[in-house]
């Protein structure tokens, strides 16, 4: 059944921005496990049990969330499953990401509804473009969630891996801006961008900072021709960092150095920075993270902590105060044609949204 459920949902298209096919399946089939279901305008899911009447408190709700998106190729998805494990055909992403988070939330929470007369308070996420940096949960209101605690179903790492802590995530937009000349006829009025640009691309700091943070240029542009000193150049970079300050610090210093840089060479330099998403660290004995030990345990499985150097919906939901973490649904090599998701790591998802929920 939920080897056959995923199949059903990789095999719809829907990569970022097309979500919509999917998100009319998902939501039916949470109607079908007996959820209050509505959509909002960007198209992300949110359901709720009922009120059950038998004593539940919706301060005990929790927030279970998935990712409907995928990244390209993502289109005609066709799984074939070798020794255990489900595949691609090798032409796209198999889209385990985050569809094994899905289709683990809605099996967690079937397995719930056998074991128990109701449903315990709980609260469904299901997004929209977390590819594109986490769109679909910038977009939701969150006022109106009960849950204070959020469990993440979207981490490419084994079931039992807890994420604590993801960096802030900067990224700068650099615009320099010299002068025009005949780069042959009067080279001497011309100021080149690229040269200026360039400069300050030697004098940014690459690779792993320290222990917490990260930095990379990834895109530059300038030009039109040989024969022209270059007026305009372009680049783009992103600082990260598991320290806020530390992010936010560096950013600040970066910038001011790609000014100064430039403007020694008679150019300038146009530096926007923008916070693409804030960082969150969650201690090992806050009660999100002493829920998902226990749900783990009933599992029979051991958590295993660990820090993250990429984003997830659980930045959104933490900057804006419902404490999450972020599990392992067991999917590999995601975001690749080479992407698989383990049959046994997906059941085991699905049994730990179940005890997530039993747990309470
Ligand atoms: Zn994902």
């Amino acid at each position: 059944m939920i080897v056959e459920e995923f199949i059903e949902l990789v095999k719809i298209d829907a990569e970022s921005g097309d979500e919509a096919q999917l998100a009319a399946r998902a939501a039916d089939k949470l109607r079908g496990i007996g959820l209050q279901v509505i959509q909002d305008d960007a198209g992300s899911i949110v359901a709720r049990s009922p009120a059950c009447g038998l004593g539940c408190s919706c301060d005990d709700s929790i927030m279970l969330c998935a990712h409907l998106d995928r990244v390209p190729p993502g289109r005609g998805v066709n799984p074939v499953i070798r020794d255990g494990v489900i595949y691609s055909s090798g032409d796209t992403v198999l889209a385990a990401d985050d569809i094994a988070g899905v289709v683990a939330i809605l099996a967690g929470l079937r397995m719930v509804k056998a074991a128990r007369e109701c449903l315990p308070p709980v609260e469904v996420v299901f997004t929209v473009s977390e590819e594109r940096g986490l769109r679909g949960a910038k977009q939701l209101d969150c006022s109106c969630f009960a849950s204070k605690m959020g469990y993440i179903f979207d981490a490419g790492r084994p079931v039992g891996t807890v994420v604590l802590s993801s960096p802030t995530h900067v990224s700068l937009e650099v615009e320099v801006t010299g002068r025009a000349a005949h780069a042959a006829a009067n080279p001497e009025d011309g100021i080149s961008a690229i040269q200026a640009a360039a400069e300050a691309i030697i004098g940014f700091p690459f690779g792993r900072i320290d222990e917490q943070t990260t930095a990379n240029v990834g895109i530059m542009s300038g030009g039109t021709a040989t024969n022209i000193v270059c007026e305009r150049a372009r680049f783009r970079a992103e600082i990260r960092s598991l320290d806020e300050q530390r992010a936010l610090g560096l950013t600040q210093e970066c910038a001011a150095k790609i000014r100064d840089t430039v403007a020694r060479l008679g150019a300038c330099a146009d530096v926007v920075t923008t916070v693409d998403y804030r960082g969150f660290t969650i201690e090992a004995n806050a009660p999100v993270v002493e829920r998902v030990v226990r749900a783990l345990a009933a599992t029979g499985r051991e958590a295993v902590f660990e820090s993250t150097m990429g984003g997830s919906d659980g930045n959104v939901f933490n900057a804006r105060g419902i404490a999450s973490v972020v599990l392992g649904v067991g999917c590999q090599n995601v975001h690749s044609t080479r992407e698989s998701q383990p049959i046994a790591e997906l059941a085991a998802a699905a049994e730990l949204a179940r005890d997530l929920v039993l747990v309470g």
